[in-house]
């Protein structure tokens, strides 16, 4: 397959808009990061960091879906996160290194998408249905220390989170 390249993480976000993705931004001093999410727990990151050394180093990431059994954020290659976007997979060829390192320290259980993170509150919720008494988780947040990470708390939000996005589409 035979799938123009991006230069920058505009196009990559025009890329995802244009397969049908959710897509959604976040900018700070000196880092940049474009996601797309979809149903079913596939999603796709480009991130940015600029330093004084290299100038914007770029980094590329994606998850499959929960049916095609992603479990793991897998950082890839441009052209493996280009193939991603339009197919949902990615090709049995295409390089991929699992991500396994993490700043997170929270000691808290994680998921690795919000729709996942969703999905497992709502899951919870159910069963409270019948056994009631326990902490009560409400919600689900990202991790302030890895973007690919999300966390269910009781606690209500105290500060807006500064991820801006639409929630995931359960
Ligand atoms: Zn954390």
């Amino acid at each position: 397959m035979n799938v123009p390249l991006p230069t920058s993480l505009e196009d990559l976000a025009v890329e995802m808009t244009r397969h049908g993705w959710e897509v959604s931004w976040q900018r700070d001093h000196g880092t940049a990061r474009v996601e797309g999410s979809r149903r079913g727990g596939a999603a796709v990151m480009a991130t940015a960091r600029y330093t004084l050394e290299k100038g914007w180093v770029t980094r590329f990431y994606v998850i499959e879906s929960v049916v095609d059994g992603g479990t793991d954020w897998l950082r890839v290659r441009r052209s493996g996160l280009v193939q991603f976007i339009a197919t949902d997979r990615l090709p049995a060829d295409a390089r991929r290194w699992i991500v396994r390192d993490s700043k997170c320290r929270c000691r808290k259980h994680s998921q690795a998408t919000q729709w996942r993170a969703l999905h497992l509150l709502a899951g919870i919720q159910l069963d409270r249905l019948n056994s009631m008494g326990t902490e009560q988780e409400r919600r689900v947040y990202r991790c302030r220390h890895d973007a690919r990470r999300w966390h269910l708390t009781s606690q209500d939000e105290r500060t807006p989170s500064p991820w801006q996005g639409a929630a995931a589409a359960l």
